[in-house]
């Protein structure tokens, strides 16, 4: 999968730790970054094709990530 979008990503210049939190609070902090990057629908597209398990990824939590491959598979599964 393409990566280019990363180097446009509000992060490239933060500290990667920021995005991997240990608590909710830490959580809310980088989803505040993701909110003001022009990439984030690229970067949490990346994130669920990868089935990237950890950290924020496109203002997503690791949870929100797995809610909305679970809808997804709900969707495919309805559509078929
Ligand atoms: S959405 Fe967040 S984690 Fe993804 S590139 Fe942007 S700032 Fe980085």
């Amino acid at each position: 999968m393409d990566t280019e979008w990363m180097a446009e990503g509000k992060c490239k210049e933060l500290s990667p730790t920021i995005f991997f939190p240990s608590d909710g609070v830490g959580v809310q902090a980088a989803q505040k970054i993701c909110a003001e990057c022009p990439v984030a629908g690229l970067c949490l597209e990346y994130a669920l094709d990868e089935r990237i398990d950890h950290g924020v990824w496109g203002g997503k939590s690791e949870r929100e990530r797995r809610r909305i491959l679970r809808r997804r598979r709900v969707s495919r599964a309805i559509a078929v």
